[in-house]
């Protein structure tokens, strides 16, 4: 038995490249995934960290695929990327995040949804009119969103992109920069793009309690958050002891583990109005 082989089973590594015959079968298959109904949306909320209360969530796509489960969105949102199924995808993702938060404000929630956005997206001309769209068609308003970037995503073409999010934007949507800290870019940009939140990327997060370099880091992200006049929620909080450093550095929002999960939204909601992460 070869080594990549076990009881029949080929083991994937992301490391395989592009023409890896498992990826080639995912390709076909995510093209049916939409119709099979196998894509889900799961929520993870986001805590205010001065009151303890939940004030949105970050919608987070999977995919149920049959004969392997779930395949985890760093597999297959690249794939989509680069095979032109990443608008599909993401209009499946702003449907269903939309109609969500529809539903929440509904029900009396003041609740953001945060959902992410690919590079992709970010550089077709035609996706302002696409949000729009979407936006009429399920009744939300665009302040009850928050749309996730990365910096890698408007490095690649920075003019480009820049006129998508201010169109975006003059809509009336906010803008975070997700994985603040994980890119090469300068903090040139920053002061140019339409943005109200950064994100401070989970590896700086998880780690703080033990690593004073990481603490260093997260606090002087929030001070140049706040200095820009931006909200900072750090995401990866796993541990009560990571909640309280962000709490005495002034970090605005808080999501990781220790608060919950990625999960269906009804049973977000069902834990958050039990009050136990209290
Ligand atoms: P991301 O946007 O940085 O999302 C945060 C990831 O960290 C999520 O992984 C989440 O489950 C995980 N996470 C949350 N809290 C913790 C924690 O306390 N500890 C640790 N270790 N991890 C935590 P997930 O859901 O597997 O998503 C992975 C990535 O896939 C996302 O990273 C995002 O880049 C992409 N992605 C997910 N959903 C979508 C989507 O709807 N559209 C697009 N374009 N990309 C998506
Ligand atoms: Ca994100
Ligand atoms: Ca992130
Ligand atoms: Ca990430």
């Amino acid at each position: 038995m070869g080594s990549r082989a076990y009881n029949g089973f080929a083991i994937y590594s992301p490391t395989q490249d592009d023409e890896s015959p498992r990826r080639l079968t995912l390709m076909g298959e995510l093209r049916q995934a939409i119709d099979r109904g196998q894509f889900m949306l799961y929520h993870q909320p986001k805590i205010d960290i001065a009151s303890g209360r939940v004030i949105g969530s970050e919608a987070l796509i999977r995919w149920y695929h049959g004969r392997d489960g779930f395949i985890p969105p760093e597999e297959f949102v690249g794939l989509a990327e680069r095979t032109r199924m990443i608008r599909p995808l993401t209009l499946w993702v702003l449907e269903h995040a939309f109609n969500d938060c529809a539903g929440l404000h509904r029900l009396g929630f003041d609740w953001t949804v945060s959902i992410n956005l690919s590079a992709r997206d970010l550089h077709d001309p035609e996706f302002p009119d696409l949000v729009a769209g979407m936006m009429a068609r399920t009744g939300i308003q665009p302040d009850w969103v928050m749309l996730e970037i990365t910096e890698s995503s408007i490095m690649a073409d920075p003019v480009r992109v820049l006129n998508v999010l201010e169109r975006i934007h003059s809509m009336g949507f906010h803008f975070s920069i997700d994985d603040f800290g994980t890119g090469y870019s300068s903090l040139a940009y920053l002061k140019k793009l339409p943005v109200s939140e950064l994100k401070i990327d989970k590896s700086f997060v998880m780690d703080m309690p033990r690593s004073e370099s990481d603490g260093v880091i997260v606090r002087a992200t929030v001070e140049l958050g706040h200095n820009l006049g931006l909200k900072v929620t750090a995401e990866g909080v796993e541990d009560a002891e990571s909640l309280r450093i962000l709490r005495s550095i002034g970090c605005d929002t808080a999501q990781g583990y220790y608060f919950s999960k990625p999960r269906p939204l009804n049973e977000i909601l069902a834990w958050q109005q039990s009050g136990l992460w209290k």
